[in-house]
């Protein structure tokens, strides 16, 4: 019985393996739980939860997108700025351009300006006021990186409708509402 007894005890132990690894086999793998996460917005999760685009790579295709998006008139920009002497500084990715004879040309405009943006070019009378107007004039470098070419179509058309309805259609222009609800330069 010593000897059966050690061979049940055996096959016990046996089993016993047996069916533990059956279970576990039998346990399908989970997928980790997706978060949503405000540091990587843009992360695209493979089904086993490994990253299928690096998000720094995406920011910049975004970046390049942008740039490609408003680059006639950053073209027209580098153009005018080139004809007109002015000179160049690029701060923060953005070109800007100042001079005598583009000061000349923002005296002149409807509304006299200080600085005035194109694309990713934005002129300036001077570099005082290029760095004076630099947050206002940045959110209209936003403003074209989203609209594009479509940008002057839309804010010349805000301006008309505006106008047309008696009201102001520069300060009222919701382009310019949001430039200075980031920086009112004028003040
Ligand atoms: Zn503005």
């Amino acid at each position: 019985m010593l000897k059966n007894g050690n061979k049940l005890a055996l096959d016990v132990a046996v089993f016993g393996d047996l069916s533990r690894s059956t279970l576990e086999s039998r346990r399908q793998p989970v997928d980790p739980p997706r978060r949503y996460n405000a540091e990587r917005p843009y992360s695209v999760f493979h089904r086993n939860g490994n990253l299928q685009a690096d998000p720094k790579q995406l920011s910049t295709l975004r970046r390049i997108v942008a740039y490609l998006w408003a680059s006639p008139y950053t073209i027209a920009g580098i153009t005018i700025g080139l004809l007109l002497g002015g000179r160049f500084q690029v701060v923060d990715g953005v070109i800007e351009i100042s001079g005598p004879r583009i000061a000349g040309l923002l005296l002149r405009m409807l509304i006299p300006a200080l600085a005035l943006t194109f694309g990713h070019v934005v002129f300036g009378q001077t570099e005082a006021a290029l760095a004076r107007t630099r947050e206002h004039e940045r959110v209209h470098v936003q403003q074209y990186e989203r609209w594009g070419i479509a940008f002057v179509p839309a804010y010349l058309t805000c301006w008309l409708i505006l106008s047309l309805a008696g009201r102001d259609g520069y300060r009222e222009n919701p382009f310019e509402v949001e430039a200075y609800a980031a920086d009112d330069c004028q003040k």
